[in-house]
């Protein structure tokens, strides 16, 4: 079927949906600006992500942890919202169920005025005390010094899920039940590898909803969604969640 009838397809079950579950990953964000991990461009100082958001990576050495974190702040900050993340805005505006579930850090999301994002991974622009689990917002900047608990002032980590660790219980609740109710999810700019995130597009499917992938790559989701677009999230999105006249 040719893209624009698939667009059009899915785009009728969107309009028709009671619920509708939005899943989302670095690729909605990378024509802002922000680099994905798994792209060219996810060395820093010749530094493998995997190898630095880790514990043992910050248990090893707080402040390259930590330099690292300002440096991706930096980038993000340079960066805008793009029309992906502003038609998802748009559509839960309009009052349907609507659940966006993120596995981004980058804050795009709510940037665009997207409001009660289930952020899975956590968020770059928060610090979270180990020891009591204050949270504390951080605004961009260089890297100055290992951010300290206003509570009990000790040593800051980044808010952020990192490789081998837990979900934040609630996040992680919140996205199933959106899976397991959805009428219509969607899954965005995801390679669809990082578990759980994963595998909920695979549970709101055997839950009988109607699965849309955007994604410029084949991924696993690819097998069993009911409609795949190949195109770019910030061009596809307003397309699919537009609901202005005109046909797609
Ligand atoms: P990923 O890097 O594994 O995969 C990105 C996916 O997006 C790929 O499948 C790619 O084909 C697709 N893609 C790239 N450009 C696209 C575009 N313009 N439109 C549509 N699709 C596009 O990302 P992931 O699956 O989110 O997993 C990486 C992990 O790294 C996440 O857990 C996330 O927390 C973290 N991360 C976050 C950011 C961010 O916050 N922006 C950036 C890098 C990594």
């Amino acid at each position: 079927m040719p893209v624009n009838e698939r667009i059009r397809a899915a785009r009728e079950w969107i309009e028709r949906a009671g619920s509708i579950t939005v899943l989302t990953g670095a690729g909605v964000s990378a024509e802002s600006g922000v680099p994905t991990f798994r792209g060219a461009e996810g060395l820093w100082k010749k530094h493998r992500p995997e190898d630095l958001a880790t514990p043992e990576a910050f248990a090893r050495n707080r402040a390259l942890v930590w330099e690292w974190y300002r440096w991706r702040q930096e980038l993000v900050s340079g960066t805008e919202p793009n029309a992906a993340h502003y038609a998802l805005a748009a559509h839960a505006a309009r009052g349907v169920a609507f659940t966006l579930i993120t596995q981004n850090v980058d804050g795009h999301h709510e940037r665009a005025g997207s409001r009660d994002v289930v952020e899975l991974h956590g968020n770059l622009f928060r610090a979270r005390c180990p020891g009591d689990g204050t949270l504390a917002s951080l605004s961009a900047g260089p890297f100055t010094g290992i951010p300290v608990c206003p509570s009990c002032g000790g040593a800051m980590r980044p808010d952020i899920v990192w490789f081998g660790e837990s979900l934040p219980e609630a996040a992680l609740h919140r996205a199933l039940l959106a899976a397991e109710s959805a009428e219509v999810f969607v899954v965005v700019g995801t390679s669809a590898v990082v578990q759980p995130a994963a595998s909920l597009p695979g549970i709101a499917s055997s839950r009988g909803a109607k699965v849309i992938e955007v994604n410029l790559e084949e991924t696993p989701v690819s097998e069993f969604a009911d409609c795949v677009v190949r195109g770019t999230a910030a061009e596809t999105l307003p397309r699919l969640f537009s609901m202005e006249e005109g046909s797609p």
